[in-house]
């Protein structure tokens, strides 16, 4: 029989493992994706859809042409991982009812991403309809129709400790808002509040650069200050001062799933025995890719990916077929500024990390320009189409 190789996500990294698998193991395992939604959309690109620079038809893309490859694509929620028995319990929802299944593997890579989560904080449930922000899609779209609204008041853009998804997209958020704010002549009347949990805008490597595009739009940075509790009108942060906002731009904590949790993988993140070997610490058979996994480096989607093509390496060691993937941890980024004219033309800054270097060696530009955004946009869609045909 054929190794059973199962992927938890069909995103960045789980379908980085599958098609990376395939290619080297030539046909000779059976490997399934089980994912939740029958399409993917891009993330490094969602806050543009708020300045209408991005349509979400060019970021999104379906499994059809990794079916034709020869991947198992299944789509269903995953509920439970019985590690012991080495199985996994998923949920479909065909149109008339609910079907509960099991799938049995003998080599799990766990990589759904992140969950937000909101519950930490009081009031969270009662004022979620008040809260939009540019990570989910429906949310970007409410946050768009809202900013895109708004004559007067204030608007409340939060970041929630690190370590979470994209650490500099509540600063593009703040940024872009303030852009749309200044093209639809509206700014004068809108204040725009950024709270940041951590002690400066992430990533550290840019936080100097932000901090001055903060100064120079009037935007009023709070650092180093939690919201703890959400009423409809206003938030109170863990000194107790009260802000009023008209929109609330808040990120939720993040997290790994419940059912890596629940099934002992780990408290907050799955628990990998090193960046190089994703091998749970526990469970031989079990290992994750992505955002999920505990790794001492950024959750973004280029570690996502390199996270992923270790997680191969792992498994093409064990099955014993085939020479390694060439992979090291470091990154390439760029981030949304908007534009100080309150021009739909975003700019960007570029940054990078290189983890290969003790300490990890930065690079920057920190002169905004068109053309980085143009970059950004071309590395997403060379991503996406080698990861998903097109
Ligand atoms: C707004 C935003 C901006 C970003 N900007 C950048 C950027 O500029 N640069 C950068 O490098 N990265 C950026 N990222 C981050 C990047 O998108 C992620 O780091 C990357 O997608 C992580 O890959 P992943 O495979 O771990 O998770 P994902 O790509 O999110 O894939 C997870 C998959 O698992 C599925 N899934 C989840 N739960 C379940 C379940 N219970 N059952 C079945 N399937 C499940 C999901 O549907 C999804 O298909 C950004 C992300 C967002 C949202």
């Amino acid at each position: 029989m054929k190794t059973r190789i199962t992927i938890i996500g069909g995103g960045i990294a789980g379908v980085a493992v599958a098609k990376t698998l395939l290619e080297k193991t030539g046909g000779e395992a059976e490997i399934q994706i089980i994912t939740k939604d029958k399409h993917y959309t891009a993330g490094p690109s969602r806050p543009l859809l708020l300045t209408g620079e991005q349509q979400l038809d060019r970021i999104t893309r379906g499994y059809e042409e990794l079916i034709l490859r020869g991947v198992k694509v299944t789509h269903g929620l995953v509920t439970k991982i019985h590690p012991d028995e080495r199985k996994v319990e998923i949920v479909q929802s065909p149109p008339s009812n609910e079907s509960r299944s099991n799938i049995e593997y003998d080599i799990l890579v766990v990589a759904p991403g992140v969950v937000y989560d909101g519950s930490s904080i009081e009031g969270y449930d009662q004022a979620r309809g008040k809260i939009a922000n540019v990570y989910e899609i429906g949310r970007v779209h409410t946050l768009k129709h809202w900013v895109h609204s708004i004559t007067k008041g204030r608007i409340i853009v939060y970041a929630p400790p690190m370590p979470y998804r994209c650490a500099p997209a509540p600063s593009e958020m703040t940024l872009l808002i303030n852009t749309i704010l200044k093209a639809r002549k509206a700014r004068d009347n809108v204040e725009v509040i950024h709270v940041d949990a951590n002690d400066a805008p992430q990533p550290p490597v840019i936080a100097k650069e932000i901090t001055a595009l903060f100064e120079e739009n009037g935007i009023n940075l709070i650092a180093g200050r939690r919201i703890i509790e959400l009423g409809k009108d206003k938030v109170t942060l863990d000194d107790g001062e009260e802000l009023e906002y008209d929109i609330l731009a808040l990120l939720e904590p993040n997290r790994a799933p419940d059912f890596v949790i629940e099934a002992g993988l780990g408290s907050q993140w799955f628990e990998v025995r090193s960046p190089e070997n994703l091998r749970h610490v526990k469970y031989d058979d079990i290992l994750a890719a992505g955002d999920v996994a505990k790794l001492p480096f950024p959750k973004n989607q280029e570690i996502a990916y390199e996270s992923a093509l270790h997680a191969v390496n792992n498994i093409i060691d064990e099955l014993g077929i085939g020479e390694p993937v060439k992979v090291q941890y470091a990154f390439l980024g760029w981030v949304y500024v908007g534009n100080p004219k309150g021009e739909l033309q975003t700019k960007s800054l570029k940054f990078g990390l290189n983890f290969t270097q003790k300490p990890p060696k930065p690079t920057k530009d920190p002169e905004p320009k068109t053309e980085y955004t143009k970059a950004k946009d071309e590395w997403e869609q060379a991503y996406l189409k080698s990861l998903f045909g097109y």
